[in-house]
């Protein structure tokens, strides 16, 4: 059966120019640990710091201010509970939005019950935030504005540079998670104004369970989630995923280098993608800002359909996709990014992600347009909202692709 992969904001393959640089370093005489006093210890601790630089080359960052963590989650946790902690003595309040991944919302609820004060703002019906609405949040006692740089269900990118504007002005401590953003979008730390910015390996053709945190210098981040030994500058303890780190470096390097090629790749897909599904189908409505989204990213919600049948039909037909992210999927309750966008729940419920990457082509895209149309007829004749419905009847908005439910 063709296999169709539109999963990638999951998780990516290994690009195999990743995985050979990886398997140096746990085979022959590349194994050492890089705190070791040794040959095998500098070899380590070599080629960890040219990873460092490859990571920090690809947001013009200066690689000491790159260390490497277990991945996004951890990053997040990191950058969060390291502000509130370290600042603590300058104030107790923390800003984000509704519809970051929950390795920040849930971090920052923690932080709520521990006695910091939170604000979550809303979003309007793109998933964006709303700059002016932020400024008027800010009080004495802001310690931290976390906002994702671009959202992992609905593709969103964020107006970071603004907010970095504006908490530079105000003296504040600015995170972004750029999960899914690092390596696919072009940017610089400076051009964003972070202060603190999160990025996985799994995400850019890396592995799993790597990642890394920038912390721009003289930003108040004292070591937080272990104690132990003295590894990345005293911020992060335990011994080094040196094979990982490595990756993540060989990742970060080819997603610098191929970025703009890479992107006008993945527009196009994308492009002929939502064109195609929104053509084809009454009551289905594209998630998420239509042109200030992610490359690869495409995320709808048809109407009087359970995106889980969706996914398991999908399946079937040897396509990967996902209904809102990895972590939310397979929960019942719907989406909390499309809820906190105005979707009301059943609409939510019948959300369809689907992510590109490299090896996609256009034949996988016909493929895909080719078997969701019998799909979607399929799971609407059993819907016993459906019949009710004439699919006919709203022709959409053209000018923002946002089909039926747009009001202009
Ligand atoms: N932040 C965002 C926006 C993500 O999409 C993800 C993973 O899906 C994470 C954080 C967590 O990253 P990791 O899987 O490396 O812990």
């Amino acid at each position: 059966m063709r296999r169709v992969y539109f999963d990638h904001s999951a998780t990516t393959p290994v690009n195999p120019l990743v995985a050979e640089e990886m398997y140096k370093f746990l085979t022959g005489e590349n194994f050492g640990n890089p705190t070791s006093q040794h040959y095998f210890g500098l070899i380590a601790r070599r080629a960890v710091e040219e990873a460092r630089e490859k990571v920090a080359g690809v947001i013009s960052a200066d690689p000491n201010e790159v260390i490497f963590t277990s991945g996004g989650t951890e990053s997040d946790n990191m950058a969060i509970q390291g502000v509130a902690q370290t600042n603590r003595d300058r104030g107790n309040h923390i800003i984000t939005c509704a519809v970051e991944h929950h390795a920040v919302l849930n971090t920052v609820k923690a932080l709520g019950k521990q006695g910091f004060t939170t604000t979550i703002l809303p979003v309007d019906h793109y998933g964006m935030v709303d700059v002016d609405q932020l400024a008027e949040s800010i009080t004495d006692k802001t310690i931290l504005i976390t906002i994702m740089h671009a959202n992992n269900e609905v593709g969103t990118i964020m107006p970071i540079r603004e907010i970095g504007k504006l908490a530079k002005q105000k003296g504040i401590i600015f995170h972004t998670d750029a999960v899914q953003s690092f390596g696919k979008v072009p940017f610089t730390v400076d051009e964003l104004g972070v202060d603190l910015l999160s990025i996985s390996g799994h995400k850019l053709y890396g592995p799993k369970g790597i990642g890394a945190l920038y912390i721009r210098r003289g930003t108040r981040l004292r070591q937080t989630l272990f104690h132990g030994g003295a590894q990345e500058k005293l911020r992060r303890a335990g011994t080094e995923n040196v094979p990982g780190i490595v990756g993540l470096g060989k990742a970060a390097e080819l997603a610098g280098s191929d970025m703009e090629q890479e992107n006008k790749k993945m527009t196009d897909l994308r492009d002929k993608l939502i064109d195609g599904v929104l053509s084809s189908f009454k009551k289905v409505r594209l998630t998420g800002h239509p042109l200030i989204r992610l490359p690869n990213h495409v995320s709808f919600c048809f109407e009087y359909i359970e995106g889980e049948s969706m996914l398991l039909s999908l399946d079937m037909k040897g396509i990967a996709a996902s209904s809102g992210s990895a972590c939310t999927s397979g929960s019942l309750e719907p989406s909390h990014v499309l809820l906190a966008m105005g979707i009301p729940p059943e609409i939510a419920h019948g959300s369809l992600r689907l992510t590109l990457g490299s090896g996609n082509t256009e034949e996988d895209v016909d493929y895909f347009l080719e078997a969701i149309g019998p799909i979607v007829e399929r799971l609407r004749s059993i819907s016993p909202f459906s019949e009710e419905e004439n699919f006919d009847t709203d022709a959409g908005c053209s000018e923002c692709r946002i089909s039926q439910s747009c009001k202009g």
